[in-house]
């Protein structure tokens, strides 16, 4: 399949700009950044808690060192507080920015708060974990990469990400028949793990079939629904796109589609920001 640019998907999707330009200017501002990376745990030590399901950065075992990746949230909430041409986003991000301030540990604190731990209530808890997520998923990088090499896809298997315990934002298929094999993909941390192709991934029910609504002209995108709890994914059918496909933002017109057909969005998702879209007209979908 050819290769889609973002701009060539806003020019068809126009509905999607001020999120896809919004994302775009998080994106350039980590980039700025550098990259700070987490250390690599000693693999062998992890074998326990994987077999028995424990996500890699809950795993005592593990002792992932999250502090580089709170350092780098800071520096980003920091940084896009600054964004003069992006007043609104700036304001909320300078908000977090003195709350977290102000506290001494906020680096340690934030980076235990994002894969769901407590201590922390920001004033912005959206923003902040689009801010976390795109600044960590930079640092957990090499980690994420050298975790899926180690690990042994079929003793996972379950309906959260091995790494952070996030429930997938979005599903891939690859591969033809008989080969063919259905990924999960995290929104949060950035890791793809192998899932049953005809499990639904939020009730665990196998009807042996998923109800898929493909739609025409979206570039192999479409949905995968549950019959049994009415929950969807949306399900990149293809390879090749994978940065602008799954990027969850890229989709959220689908997200509308399954909303108005009465099925109800069970995964995780890190566009939790309507104040700063519904500013800028991005939930008026025609
Ligand atoms: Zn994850
Ligand atoms: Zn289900």
């Amino acid at each position: 399949m050819s290769r889609l640019t973002r701009e060539a998907w806003l020019e068809s999707h126009a509905y999607l700009r001020p999120v896809g330009e919004l994302c775009a200017r998080i994106e350039r501002a980590a980039a700025d950044l550098g990259v700070e990376a987490a250390p690599l745990p000693d693999w062998s030590a992890c074998a326990a808690d994987y077999r028995e399901g424990v996500p890699l950065l809950a795993s005592a075992a593990a002792a992932l060192d999250l502090e580089p990746a709170g350092r780098m949230t800071l520096r980003l909430v920091v940084a896009v507080a600054s964004d003069t041409a992006a007043r609104r986003l700036a304001s909320e991000a300078s908000a977090l920015a003195a709350d977290l301030g102000a506290r001494p540990d906020a680096a340690r604190l934030v980076g235990e708060w994002l894969p769901g731990g407590e201590g922390l209530e920001p004033p912005s808890p959206g923003l902040l974990r689009h801010l976390g997520w795109t600044a960590a998923s930079r640092s957990l990088g090499p980690v994420v990469r050298a975790f899926a090499r180690w690990r042994d896809e079929d003793l996972w298997q379950r309906k959260y990400c091995p790494t952070c315990g996030s429930a997938p934002a979005m599903g891939q298929l690859v591969g033809v028949d008989p080969g063919r094999q259905r990924f999960l993909v995290c929104g949060g941390c950035g890791d793809r793990w192998r899932y049953r192709r005809t499990q639904c991934p939020f009730c665990e029910n196998d009807a042996q079939r998923l109800t898929v609504l493909a739609v025409e002209g979206e570039a192999g995108l479409r949905l995968d629904s549950c019959d049994a709890c009415r929950g969807y994914l949306k399900t990149y059918d293809g390879q090749g796109n994978e940065d602008l496909l799954l990027a969850d933002w890229s989709s959220l017109h689908l997200d509308v589609l399954a909303c108005d057909r009465g099925l109800q969005r069970r995964a995780a998702s890190l566009y939790d920001l309507e104040p700063l879209l519904s500013s800028s007209g991005a939930q008026r979908i025609d």
